[in-house]
């Protein structure tokens, strides 16, 4: 898997915000790909008034939502952030962009996201007839990203993310609806829940996405579960990111990633570095004392995993 990156991803001008364009600043010299713009493929998710205000807010240099703020090269960066997941999609690659993407929904932007540069791409490949299986490790829920697959056995849409914490969704009896009942997993980790309790949720959870037998897995690669982020209080270390990373290339195929969230500059290259490394089966750099939750978050974990589990047997078709 390798880095689809562009300077233009420092176009989008944020100030002081701490989605700003220092997170990618942080990688130093990145190799460059050409990148095209993503408009044509704006409409497979987002409505047209949607996408006309946001060319208008970028004009003026305002805030989207309270979150979410625009300047005038976000109007292309947004598009180019786009362009370099479907990019991604293509040849399983890792589209290291700003603005992150899977908070927004088709109407709306939300928690530094304009456009859902991952639902976009998965919409795409479900067009073709591909079934995908998202997998969302960023420390939040994608909410945007749920909502859109809520409804559809084609995508499975897995995420671990804490709670509570924004959105404040993403709890574990939010399993799908209709035909895409089963076909949603959130797991919902307790503040200061470690490298050992966010193992032991991707092991149960494992057989379920496995049995969903995707074509293509999406992945939402947040960082900012990191135990220096912040934003949250999860306590991931880098061996974490290096040991998902392994996870999913014993387990999947044909994945590719979007970048998401990851707020801790000095931390953020270390934890994509080592993930990339664990994903393509190469020796790990940097190595961190791996994390442990304490007792009262393990106690609080293994309620709702049990809960979870209860949820996915009666409800799970697959
Ligand atoms: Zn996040």
């Amino acid at each position: 898997m390798e880095i689809i990156y562009n300077k233009v991803f420092l176009e989008h001008d944020t100030g002081m915000h701490p989605e700003n364009k220092k997170r990618l600043k942080c990688f130093g010299k990145l190799k460059e790909t050409k990148i095209e713009s993503g408009e044509k493929y704006l409409s497979l998710i987002h409505d047209k008034n949607y996408v006309q205000q946001v060319k208008e807010a970028c004009n003026k240099e305002e805030y989207l939502d309270p979150d979410t703020y625009v300047s005038k090269g976000s109007w292309n960066t947004a598009l180019m952030a786009v362009g370099a997941t479907i990019a991604a999609s293509e040849k399983n690659g890792f589209a290291l962009v700003r603005p992150p993407g899977h908070h927004a929904h088709p109407g709306r932007s939300s928690g530094f996201c304009i456009f859902n540069n991952l639902a976009i791409s998965v919409q795409r490949l479900v067009n073709k007839g591909k079934k995908v299986l998202i997998f969302d490790f960023d420390g939040h829920l994608g909410d945007g990203t749920m909502d859109i697959f809520y409804d559809t056995n084609k995508v499975m849409y897995f995420s671990l993310h804490q709670y509570p914490a924004f959105p404040n969704k993403g709890w574990m009896d939010e399993l799908g609806e209709g035909k895409g009942k089963g076909y949603t997993i959130n797991v919902p980790l307790p503040a200061g829940t470690g490298d050992d309790l966010y193992f032991d949720a991707i092991d149960r959870v494992t057989p379920y996405l496995k049995r969903f037998n995707a074509d293509v897995v999406a992945l939402s690669a947040g960082f900012d579960a990191y135990l220096g982020d912040l934003l949250l209080d999860l306590k991931l270390s880098f061996n974490a990111y290096y040991n998902l990373g392994k996870l999913l290339r014993e387990n999947f195929k044909n994945m590719y990633a979007t970048f998401e969230g990851g707020y801790n500059t000095e931390a953020l290259p270390f934890c994509v570095f080592s993930f990339l490394e664990g994903i393509n089966g190469e020796k790990q750099r940097f190595s961190e004392k791996s994390t442990k939750s304490s007792l009262d978050t393990r106690k609080e974990y293994d309620k709702r995993i049990k809960e979870l589990e209860k949820n996915l047997k009666k409800c799970c078709k697959i």
